[in-house]
């Protein structure tokens, strides 16, 4: 993986490219912006090239035994398996940093308590950080540099922020500490003060489109409706391809064909069941999906144009009653709502008005 092969931020490419040809990269970086825009992809790829063996250079060769052995080691298949096997020992707070080169580690959140129940949100434990931290001011093993990746930073609790802190105050010439985060207010300013801080915004429709078309082979029509609701995340609109995206739709189809007879403890319960939901991003983006498919259905589209075309038989009858026929304004409600999201405001109020909005007649 390149950094010429993530799509967008051309400008941040360039300062890491640069810093990484001058053999200049920072001892300590926090890569902040919206969910699926990149920022974990791309400090991969600043990671392998300052690894390569032909290092320094602004990319990594690809061909080097290092740079084949990171590539192999970042394949989506492999990460999965990684995970799933540190899932069935949930109490090894470890088993979470996946070493993907004996120079190159990723720290990810754990999705499960120690005692195997699901989290709402990623926590990075304490455990981690202290195996992090006894790393970090190590030799490389085999490259010329040491790279350790912090992805979802924000999922450090108080005791893993200050144990972090440490390794920021004295940084090894020849480690770099790369934190990842969608909420970089969830960490403590004496953390980001010592971190020089990428900002990445959200990608441009027609970059999601080209990337869903060209390298997805995804029709340009739907790639469009899907880089519109995926409002700058590719991630969001890679998405509509997985399981994810089908469980999600399932349990909003089976609640919307039953939101008329919903009384108001029933709403209470529903909007508690969203704000539980793994990743309330998803949740609203397939939302907003089956609302644009009402709404074109209304409008006298047939079903091969709709974006979920295989539930076209279940979304015909809601188009057609009261649903449908405010399908336009719920989804601009449901689009409101992501954005309130990624503020500050309170996630349950938050379900609780839409759930209130989709059932008002
Ligand atoms: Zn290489």
């Amino acid at each position: 993986m390149s950094l010429g092969d993530v799509v967008g931020h051309e400008r941040i490419r360039e300062i890491l490219s640069r810093a990484l040809a001058r053999d200049r990269l920072p001892p300590a970086l926090l890569l902040s912006g919206p969910d699926g825009v990149g920022k974990k992809t791309l400090a991969l790829a600043a990671a392998q090239a300052a690894l390569c063996e032909r290092a320094p250079a602004p990319e990594p060769c690809g061909e080097c035994r290092t740079c084949r052995k990171v590539s192999s080691a970042i394949d989506p298949g492999r990460l999965r398996g990684q995970r799933e096997e540190a899932d069935r020992h949930p109490d090894r707070d470890e088993w979470r940093n996946f070493r993907l080169h004996p120079d190159l580690v990723l720290v990810e959140g754990w999705r499960l308590t120690r005692t195997g129940r699901p989290r709402p949100e990623p926590e990075i434990r304490v455990g981690q950080v202290r195996d992090l931290v006894a790393e970090v001011p190590g030799a490389p093993f085999e490259a010329r540099r040491r790279v350790f990746i912090v992805d979802d930073a924000h999922g450090m609790n108080v005791s893993s922020q200050n144990a972090l802190l440490k390794s920021l105050e004295e940084p090894p010439p020849r480690s770099h500490l790369l934190l990842v985060t969608a909420r970089p207010q969830g960490l403590r300013q004496t953390i980001r003060s010592r971190c020089q801080t990428l900002r990445f915004g959200p990608l441009s429709r027609g970059a999601v489109t080209a990337f869903l078309a060209d390298r997805h082979g995804v029709s340009e029509e739907e790639a469009r409706l899907r880089a519109a609701l995926a409002a700058g995340s590719l991630g969001t609109a890679l998405a509509f391809e997985s399981e994810g995206y089908r469980a999600t739709r399932e349990s909003l189809l089976a609640l919307l064909e039953r939101i008329e007879d919903l009384d108001a403890l029933a709403r209470m319960e529903q909007a508690e069941s969203l704000e539980q939901a793994e990743d309330p991003a998803l949740l609203l983006t397939t939302l907003r999906s089956l609302l644009r498919d009402l709404a074109a259905l209304r409008a006298g589209a047939t079903a091969e144009t709709l974006l979920n075309a295989d539930v076209a038989g279940r979304l015909a009858p809601l188009a057609a009653g009261p649903l449908g026929a405010r399908a336009v304004s719920l989804g601009e409600t449901a689009g409101g709502t992501r954005t309130a999201l990624r503020g500050f405001a309170s996630k349950l109020l938050t379900f609780d008005v839409l759930v209130d909005a989709l059932c008002t007649k």
